[in-house]
C-alpha cells in the first residue's frame, strides 16, 4: 500500500469515527431535560473551551470570530469555517490577522 493510500484509509477511518461521535452528542444532548440543556448552554455560552475565560467577537471579513484573548484560542461557530474557505489566502490571513505576524 502507498503512504497516499495508507494516508485515505487513515482519514476515511477518522471521518466514520468523526461521524459516530457527531450522533452520540446528538444522542446525548438530546436526552437531557429541557431546563439541564438551558443550564449548560448559559453556564458555557461565549466561555472558552479551553480556559473558560469569556469570548470576543471579532470581525473577520464576514465572519464574526469568537477569540479568547485569555489563552489566545480562536473558534468558529457551525458554518463559519465553510464561510471562510474557498476564498483564497484566507487561512494565511486569518493567522496574520490573530497572531499579528
Ligand atoms: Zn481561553
Amino acid at each position: 500500500m502507498s503512504r497516499r493510500a495508507g494516508e485515505q484509509d487513515n482519514e476515511i477511518e477518522i471521518r466514520e469515527e468523526l461521524a459516530k461521535r457527531r450522533e452520540q452528542a446528538r444522542l446525548r444532548h438530546s436526552q437531557l431535560r429541557t431546563d439541564e440543556r438551558d443550564r449548560l448552554k448559559l453556564l458555557h455560552w461565549m466561555r472558552c473551551p479551553k480556559c473558560g475565560a469569556e469570548l470576543s467577537e471579532v470581525q473577520f471579513r464576514s465572519v464574526k470570530v469568537d477569540k479568547c484573548f485569555n489563552c489566545g484560542g480562536v473558534y468558529l461557530d457551525d458554518g463559519e469555517l465553510e464561510q471562510l474557505t474557498g476564498k483564497p489566502g484566507w487561512f494565511e490571513g486569518m493567522l496574520r490577522f490573530f497572531r499579528g505576524v
